[in-house]
């Protein structure tokens, strides 16, 4: 059966959430399929979606684009490699289970509600998450594929029951991802290698004789993406991930913050690999002639203590935060602690952009409506083609206006940015008196829209 890899980039912008992969003719020539078939993708795991033809700007360049959802069911980001093969038979479940995640579980959708229609037809795989698009604003619920019947089965349609599983969670795909990291590719790469690498491939260090990092060291002001980072770091390797801010340990209870500190380290060595972010670093471990307390001078004595002990090189790395490096316990950055530092700093603008495209990537903004209402006209390819073009130049145009003017701004502001700028537009269509309002009617939910005046109103705040 043929197979080809293509390099994955994301979606267009109104196709998220329906499922498709975008290929190029000569990729469905390859692999003998025609727009509506279904093709499984295998990255680190294997998902399935259905192919549609990608516009003209696209082709030949061995290249699929997928959205978040099949990216996360594939596990892949842009720029890996898939594979891909046609799905010979398209199979339909008979019964599909589907667990919600943690957050919404008490917004569980009505098995009767039309908007389950949506789900017809869309490719299906066991542990997919797929979203299903409510009349409610905001991005889809998500849900996972916890069974499906029969096993092969690949695709729901208007036959196939529904079972909602409210007794499981999951995480979403909120999960991060180095895709949610703007700017920082040199740090993002040197944290790859420290620690990423040995968590992954332990082999690698051994057979060349050196230690890898027990501690990494991330320092510079707050809201640049230090936690972020962990958190991605954690996810992608695949490690066991435990946070803890530096003064939720500090306990006035005598013995309680070395306990703390035990627990930590035994569980992390227990669900190895994993990754210990203590955040804030500077407040358990401050240099030992500023501390006059008791608790700290013994806190700090623990930490080198669990830090000395960890035999599990490589499998627990424990990565520190702060903003100020210089107050941080010298003894901690002895080699073989906290030994590598990288610096984490306030974004450039390339980097501004980066984030805020981010934080902004499942927002309409301006002329998403009239693409919406183009596209149900059911216009040629070109028209379609050139209209997209159009509202990503002005959308692209807009961003690198905000990068540019938001001199100073770090992640966490930029973050807020966004969010403050959807706020401002929400409130222009929708009154407090819709609130109580059960659904959102359609239509108005189809003229939501970010717009610039939003996004300058917003950054006077
Ligand atoms: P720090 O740990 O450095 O204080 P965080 O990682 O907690 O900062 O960042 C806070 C929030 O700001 C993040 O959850 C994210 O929404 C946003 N943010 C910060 N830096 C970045 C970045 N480089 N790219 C994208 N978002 C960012």
């Amino acid at each position: 059966m043929p197979e080809i890899t293509l390099k994955v980039d994301s979606a267009y912008p109104e196709d998220q959430g329906n499922g498709k992969a975008r290929l190029d003719p000569s990729a469905m020539q390859a692999l003998n399929v025609s727009p509506g078939d279904l093709v499984r993708i295998t990255g680190k795991t294997s998902t399935v979606a259905k192919v549609w033809r990608s516009f003209e700007s696209d082709w030949n360049m061995e290249k699929i684009r997928i959205d978040k959802y099949t990216r996360a069911n594939a596990s892949v980001n842009p720029g890996d490699r898939v594979t891909v093969e046609k799905v010979e038979e398209e199979i339909p479940a008979t019964s599909v289970t589907l667990v919600s995640p943690s957050e919404i579980s008490a917004a569980f959708p009505d098995e009767e509600d039309d908007y389950l229609i949506s789900l017809i037809n869309f490719p299906v795989s066991l542990d997919d998450i797929i979203p299903i698009k409510t009349f409610h604003p905001g991005p889809p619920l998500e849900f996972k594929v916890s069974a499906i019947e029969p096993e092969n089965a690949c695709i729901l349609n208007k036959m196939t029951e529904l079972v909602f599983n409210d007794d499981d969670e999951f995480d979403g795909t909120k999960a991060i991802t180095y895709e949610d990291i703007g700017g920082l590719k040199g740090e993002l790469k040197r944290v790859r290698e420290m620690i990423e690498l040995p968590i992954r491939h332990p082999e690698l260090f051994e057979t060349m004789g050196i230690e890898p990092p027990k501690g990494v060291l991330l320092y510079g002001p707050p809201g640049t993406g230090k936690t972020l980072i962990a958190k991605a770091v954690a996810n992608e390797s695949g490690a066991h991930f435990i946070s803890i801010a530096g003064p939720e340990i500090i306990s006035k209870y005598y013995g309680e913050s070395e306990q703390k500190l035990r627990e930590i380290f035994e569980e992390a060595e227990e669900e190895a690999p994993s990754i210990i972010f203590i955040d804030e670093l500077d407040s358990i471990a401050p240099k030992r002639e500023d501390v006059n307390g008791e608790v700290e001078r013994r806190v700090v004595a623990q930490l080198l203590t669990m830090l000395d002990g960890i035999t599990d090189r490589g499998q627990v790395i424990v990565i520190g935060a702060t903003n100020r490096p210089d107050a941080i316990d010298p003894a901690l950055r002895r080699p073989g602690r906290f030994d590598r530092e990288i610096e984490i700093g306030v974004p450039a603008e390339a980097d501004r952009m980066e984030i805020l495209q981010i934080h902004t990537k499942d927002m309409p903004f301006e002329g998403m409506a009239k693409l919406k209402e183009l596209r149900s006209s059911e216009p040629s390819e070109t028209v379609l083609e050139k209209a997209l073009a159009d509202y990503e130049a002005s959308r692209d145009k807009l961003l690198w206006m905000l990068a540019s003017q938001a001199k100073g701004f770090v992640g966490a502001d930029l973050a807020a940015l966004a969010r403050e700028a959807a706020i401002r537009a929400l409130r222009r269509q929708i009154d407090v008196a819709d609130i109580d309002n059960e659904k959102i009617p359609e239509e108005v939910l189809r003229k939501l829209e970010v717009t610039t005046s939003d996004f300058i109103l917003a950054s006077r705040e």
